[in-house]
């Protein structure tokens, strides 16, 4: 009889040999003193402060987020108690779908229990319905645009990250009257550099393909109203399809895709990602509606999430640490090593307080392990020279290597 459970237990210890082992931090936020939390132990819970958490504008304990939420949870209860379909649909539903529309400036939109099923639904009906689909896909998209891909079983070619000379070279390659889809994220979450929207953009309008762009990491952080980076570079028409989050800029959970009618309509009658499973709770949906509305009215905190990222790098950038990249509001510290960067994260988390989760492989490639540091509006810029400070005493501690200038890895 075949040993499962032995099997599994040794990949595991692979796992652990190669540093790859995944072990979960405690931690649990205190709304109104974010970015404080606790961090649970054996021996109890300290006050830790977080650095790694992807409510990049503090959104997530914003007094009219919660108190849209806490309204919404005491009239209609946890959960919609159903899919979309099946008695699911609120007008907290509807009204966020609209708002999402209207902010993108597309003909509709559609709602998501998370991100990651918006990438899943979107781009496995259009690699299934789409006769004789092509994929163009940036080689560092993310891991739920890949699984839809592929599962969609429409043909896939992978373009060299942010490079639209090699889009382009992958699109003539291509009959001319297929049906092309290209697929890539407006800032990438683990490099935190950034697409070059309007040449990308430009090549594929050349060769009549459809453009899928991820705007997880930019949608109420960059742009007008928080629109996202295509809407910043002024480039929101030539993008066909949108997908967003609101798990990060917007501090709460869902996801979604903004475009036109009949695409979006599409997706939510052939999807399996939204049909067969679970309408987002309207509480949520009604707070995921509060925090957008407040971040296209207020421009505020934006402004402090660019100059505390701002002020990190630059501190980094003096102290010879090197990043990964510069480009954004995320701020990737380049360890190069799984058992270097869990010592880094520990010595940080023990010794200071400071909660900075290492990443490591299949997130991102070996060699190039890091910790991905998010400065927001709710660190103040006391707590970003003290974090520099430390970072910068615990790398000397470790050997770690110094570089005079910021490097590229991608
Ligand atoms: N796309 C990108 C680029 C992401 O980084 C993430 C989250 N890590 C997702 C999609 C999925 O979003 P969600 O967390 O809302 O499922």
């Amino acid at each position: 009889m075949f040993d499962y459970a032995g099997f599994f237990a040794d990949r595991i210890d692979g796992l652990r040999t190669t540093g790859q082992y995944r072990t979960f931090v405690q931690i649990e936020r205190l709304a109104g003193s974010f970015p404080r939390a606790l961090h649970h132990r054996p021996d109890g819970p300290r006050e830790v402060t977080v650095w790694c958490s992807n409510d990049h504008l503090g959104m997530g304990q914003h007094p009219a987020v919660l108190a849209a939420m806490r309204a919404v949870l005491d009239a209609s209860g946890a959960a919609a108690g159903g899919s979309r379909n099946i008695s699911g649909t609120t007008p907290h539903h509807v009204a966020l779908e609209r708002e999402m529309a209207d902010l993108h400036g597309k003909e509709s939109a559609l709602v998501f229990i998370t991100g990651y099923a918006a990438n899943d639904a979107a781009l496995y009906v259009l690699g299934r319905t789409l006769p004789d689909c092509a994929f163009f896909s940036d080689r560092l998209n993310h891991a739920s645009m890949i699984m839809a891909m592929r599962a969609s079983g429409a043909e896939r070619h992978v373009f060299a990250h942010n490079d639209p000379a090699d889009l382009n070279r992958k699109l003539c390659a291509v009959r001319p009257g297929r049906p092309k889809v290209v697929a890539f994220e407006s800032v990438y979450s683990m490099d935190g550099d950034m697409a070059p929207m309007a040449e990308l953009c430009a090549v594929a309008q050349r060769h009549g393909a459809l453009v899928y762009v991820d705007e997880a990491h930019t949608v109420g952080m960059y742009g007008p109203e928080g629109a996202g980076l295509a809407a910043r570079l002024g480039v929101a028409d030539e993008v066909t399809v949108l997908m967003g989050t609101f798990a990060k800029g917007y501090g709460t959970a869902g996801g979604y895709l903004a475009g036109p009618g009949p695409v979006v309509d599409a997706v939510r009658s052939l999807a399996p990602a939204f049909i067969f499973t679970l309408s987002m709770p309207p509480a949520l949906a009604a707070g995921a509606l509060a925090s957008v509305r407040h971040l296209r009215a207020s421009g505020t905190e934006r402004e402090q999430l660019h100059e505390r990222a701002a002020l990190l790098k630059s501190l980094l950038r003096q102290a010879g640490i090197p990043l990964v990249s510069e480009e954004s509001h995320i701020v990737p510290v380049l360890v190069g090593d799984a058992h270097q960067c869990r010592r880094l994260a520990h010595v940080l988390l023990e010794r200071h307080g400071l909660y900075a989760q290492p990443i490591n492989h299949p997130s991102v490639a070996r060699g190039t392990e890091r910790l991905r540091i998010n400065p927001s509006p709710v660190h103040r810029p006391a707590d970003v020279h003290h974090f520099a400070d430390v970072l910068d005493r615990e790398w000397r501690a470790l050997g770690l290597p110094r570089t005079k200038a910021a490097v590229r890895v991608a």
